[in-house]
């Protein structure tokens, strides 16, 4: 059985710069796109490609990139991280959308029906083994699973205004859970979802959105607060900071 990574790696994450053309203040080069920004002198998706490659039963990770980014990554790869190619790894062309990025990766994988799937956000860098295997197990254990975090804010449901958002009921907290990635599926069901979504012209923000759409449950393992999404500038200095610890 093989468990095959899927790593969006496309967005230009323009709100980790004000301007994307604007130029960066250390390197006096345009902003890389997020994923490419520095965290402790490493890009964000070395880091994160190197969380997968220490967990053994990761068996090959398929990259999504942009087109004009996909060359200058395998030279960089091959120069600066060559103990990441120590799995298969596979740069392919990204899309406009993060589910489109998904979709073309997913595209050119060859799977079993029963293989496991695992998709997981480039800019989640600080991702633990530990979420790792337990997001697997429970992939193959109930064919769809996703690492999230009970919420510990009040929810709040809104309707935005032109002069900002404004209440329109409170969700009980108990009954919510925050996705977070890897969230992994049997081959066959993640397929099926996108397959749909794609007949539909659904568009979702995450993988388990689909699979549900699909009929399919989705369970839920412990994930982490330290297992951030970085997307604005704030998020890189935790980021730092728990990579320090
Ligand atoms: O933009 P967002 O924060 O949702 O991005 C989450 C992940 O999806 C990032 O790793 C980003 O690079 C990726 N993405 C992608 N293709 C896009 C947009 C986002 O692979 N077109």
């Amino acid at each position: 059985m093989k468990v095959i990574v899927i790593i969006p790696a496309a967005g230009l994450g323009t709100r980790m710069s004000p301007m994307p053309s604007a130029l960066d203040a250390k390197t006096k080069k345009p902003h890389p796109s997020k994923q490419f920004t520095e965290l402790a002198g490493t890009p964000i998706l070395i880091h994160t490609l190197r969380k997968f490659v220490a967990v053994d039963a990761v068996t090959e990770i398929w990259v999504a990139l942009r087109e004009n980014e996909i060359e200058g990554f395998r030279e960089r790869l091959h120069q600066e991280a060559k103990d990441i190619l120590k799995k298969k790894v596979e740069l392919v062309s990204g899309g406009e959308h993060r589910q489109q990025s998904v979709e073309q990766a997913l595209n050119a994988v060859s799977a079993a029906p029963n293989d496991v799937v695992l998709v997981h956000d480039a800019v989640r860098p600080l991702v633990t083994s530990e979420i790792i295997h337990e997001v697997i197990a429970a992939a193959k254990k109930y064919g769809a699973a996703i690492a999230g975090l009970p919420a510990v804010d009040t929810v709040k449901q809104v309707e935005r205004t032109s002069d900002g958002a404004i209440v329109k009921a409170t969700i009980p907290r108990a009954g919510i859970v925050l996705a977070q990635t890897p969230q992994g599926f049997h081959y066959n069901v993640i397929k099926k979802a996108f397959d749909e979504a794609a007949a539909d012209g659904f568009m979702g923000t995450d993988e388990a959105s689909l699979t549900e759409r699909s009929g399919h449950e989705v369970a839920v393992v412990m994930g982490s607060p330290k297992n951030i999404k970085i997307t604005t500038p704030a998020d890189m200095e935790l980021a730092e900071f728990y990579l320090r610890k």
